[in-house]
């Protein structure tokens, strides 16, 4: 009987484990905007089917865990270290981490990292549809077959490698610009910010991605200090892979990054106006009138003006600001520009705050 009741104990437990065995899913909350949805997605991550150190299962919890909507896993063609325990079968990690993504709705891609000396670099294929038959030792043969697949393309972490003082961009770089072989570029990859990329994504209108390019098992508050993972925001139409798929072609993304925002400022600013709310004044004394300042969003707004020492709305948290009004409208226009909303290298996202007549 004894025996009977710790075995039925067991099973109870065994049932209740599988159940909750993805532990806590913690939302992240940048909010939808302009009709879109903002889905929040890492495309570049590795397992030991290359030279990460997880099993593919992992990464999709890990994703689950964090708040994630898409991954996609990019295991090297090129570079398989672990390959006397782990044999080359290029679409295996895709293979085992489906069923999971499945179980936990993670949309996952097929995808793999192209990786070559610089020049070129290193390129992740999105949407793939055969890893094996992009195994091609020519380097532009593969980006075409690539291509022909369908896929979705970008430049990984260009000036990895490379000295300060050397540029990064080669001529065949201006090959696969010209060429439409790459559609996407990297200048965010975990901790790392190549600026020259983020230029030349403006310049030679790339899609921004950023993304961590996790090889360990993931541990966001040991990675950095702004508690999440370099991920890639895509503003999609529906939470689908065709959604992400159609967006990043359509260059609708932005990338959170540490304690910033890079992306156009079509895309910036209404995150920013969804994020944040200034509440009518409730207090006014002399020429300064007091106004809630409420940030509803998992990201901190730095917000600087001319003359005074700016203002930072941390996250989810309501902040008092202290405005100066004209003395005799008791009106105000402010200009402020939000330091770590990049429109692009080294430019804050303007922004005015009104302050009506009492
Ligand atoms: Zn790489
Ligand atoms: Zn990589």
């Amino acid at each position: 009987m004894k025996t009977w009741i710790r075995v039925a104990t067991f099973v109870a437990f065994i049932g209740l484990a599988a159940s909750a065995s993805a532990a806590v899913r913690k939302e992240i909350r940048i909010p939808d905007i302009a009709g879109f949805r903002t889905l929040k997605c890492d495309f570049h991550m590795h397992t030991v089917f290359s030279d990460g150190n997880v099993w593919p299962t992992v990464r999709v919890d890990e994703a689950w865990r964090e708040g994630l909507d898409a991954i996609a896993i990019t295991d090297h063609i090129e570079y398989q270290p672990h390959k006397k325990d782990i044999p080359t079968n290029f679409a295996r990690s895709y293979e085992i981490a489906l069923p999971r993504a499945k179980e936990l709705n993670v949309l996952l891609i097929r995808a793999c990292e192209l990786t070559h000396d610089t020049p070129p670099g290193h390129y992740n294929a999105l949407f793939v549809k055969d890893i094996a038959a992009l195994d091609i030792k020519d380097f532009l043969e593969q980006m075409k077959a690539a291509n022909a697949q369908g896929a979705f393309v970008f430049w990984n972490h260009p000036g990895w490698k490379q000295k300060a003082d050397e540029s990064y961009w080669f001529d065949i770089h201006k090959t696969l610009v010209d060429g439409k072989l790459i559609q996407g570029i990297e200048p965010f990859n975990g901790d790392q910010y190549y600026k020259d990329a983020h230029t030349w994504a403006g310049q030679y209108n790339l899609t921004l991605v950023g993304n961590s390019d996790e090889h360990a098992p993931f541990d966001p508050p040991t990675e950095n200090n702004a508690n999440h993972r370099t991920m890639t925001l895509v503003f999609a139409k529906d939470r689908s892979l065709d959604g992400v798929h159609e967006a990043l072609k359509s260059r609708r993304t932005a990338v959170w990054a540490l304690n910033r925002l890079a992306g156009k400022e079509e895309f910036l600013k209404p995150l920013f106006e969804a994020s944040v709310e200034f509440c009518p004044v409730f207090h006014r004394s002399g020429e300064t009138a007091y106004l809630e300042v409420r940030n509803k969003s998992d990201v901190p707004f730095e917000l600087g003006r001319k003359g005074t020492k700016g203002l930072t709305l941390e996250p989810n948290s309501t902040t008092i600001l202290h405005a100066t009004v004209n003395k005799e409208t008791g009106k105000a226009e402010l200009n402020y520009e939000v330091k770590n909303l990049l429109i692009e290298p080294g430019k804050g996202l303007p922004i005015t705050v009104t302050i009506a007549a009492p």
